[in-house]
């Protein structure tokens, strides 16, 4: 067998990636919108009730982001919009 310098061409790519915490929904800070003050159109929809998306803080100053469509499709690993890191986020399904 043969170990040249450019054998190494695995691309083992990780189905999961790589969790670094688990944080529970309700430490995430919610957020109802963008305070832009423009009066966009909610269609059909009325869930002004629920924020559009929850932020936690991550320790390289920036944050994990998961929104409500995240958590209807049931994700639950969310990553960091500032480095690699990411975390499970932990909350119940609740169905209506
Ligand atoms: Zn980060």
């Amino acid at each position: 067998m043969s170990r040249g310098p450019g054998a190494a061409g695995r691309h083992a790519l990780p189905r999961q990636p790589h969790v670094t915490l688990e944080v529970s929904l309700e430490a995430f800070t919610p957020h109802y919108g963008p305070t832009t003050g423009q009066h966009e159109r909610n269609e059909e929809e009325d869930i002004d009730t629920a924020p559009l998306y929850y932020t936690f803080p991550c320790r390289c100053s920036s944050e994990f982001v998961i929104t409500t469509k995240n958590l209807e499709d049931a994700v639950e690993v969310v990553g960091c919009t500032g480095c690699g890191e990411w975390v499970r986020v932990l909350y119940e399904v609740v169905e209506d």
